[in-house]
């Protein structure tokens, strides 16, 4: 079946307002919390480690970071689900090593969507385990009425209802990443 857009759901101003004031709210709180002299710091204070997952995160990660005068480092991750395994919990693959030495460090996991909650709720578990300092989430889109998995992010840009996006960094079979605002896709024939 072919796609085509449908409306514009979050235009380029709204997209852009919102992330300046995730990314002022994300350094208000770090500062608060972790301070000067705080834990987790590297040789030059106190610094973050973003983890963003690729690739519907890539628009995202590139404007929120860079309105966040901290001391920070990125390492991404890359997670595809693969339909038809055998159990829900088992149908995610991780396609990328996680970051070095995430052991004491602050870490905020950046996501373009949470749908069922699988993919963050799997990311998170795993750099649990490589005992972090803290460990926060961000995710530009939240779609909670389609939750499996309990789970809610500690920084979220827009709730939306239950309808399929793309733009920003959301694709459709790997299309329409590009496209500065965040649309819904209609079914071709529909209409
Ligand atoms: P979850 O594991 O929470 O179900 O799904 C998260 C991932 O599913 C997102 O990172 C994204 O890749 C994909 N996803 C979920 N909802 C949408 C959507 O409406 N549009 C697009 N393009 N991807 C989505
Ligand atoms: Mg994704």
């Amino acid at each position: 079946m072919s796609m085509r857009i449908d409306r514009v759901l979050l235009d380029r101003q709204r997209i852009a307002v919102r992330v300046s004031e995730l990314a002022d709210q994300i350094v208000e709180d770090f500062n608060a919390r972790v301070g000067n002299g705080g834990s987790g710091g590297g040789p030059n204070g106190p610094e973050l480690t973003l983890v963003p997952v690729m690739t519907g995160s890539v628009i995202f990660i590139a404007d929120l970071m860079r309105q966040m005068p901290l001391m920070m480092r990125i390492g991404m991750v890359s997670v595809s689900s693969y339909p038809g395994a055998s159990t829900e919990s088992q149908n995610l693959e991780v396609k990328s090593p996680l970051p070095d030495n995430l052991a004491g460090r602050h870490v905020m996991i950046v996501d373009d969507i949470l749908d069922s909650g699988r993919t963050l709720s799997h990311i998170k578990q795993m750099i649990a385990e490589r005992n972090p300092a803290s460990l926060q989430s961000c995710v530009l889109l939240d779609k909670p009425s389609r939750r499996q998995v309990e789970i809610t992010a500690d920084y979220v840009g827009f709730e939306i209802p239950d309808a399929f996006v793309v733009g920003y960094g959301l694709d459709y079979d790997g299309y329409y990443r590009n496209l500065p605002e965040v649309c819904t896709l209609l079914a071709e024939g529909k209409r």
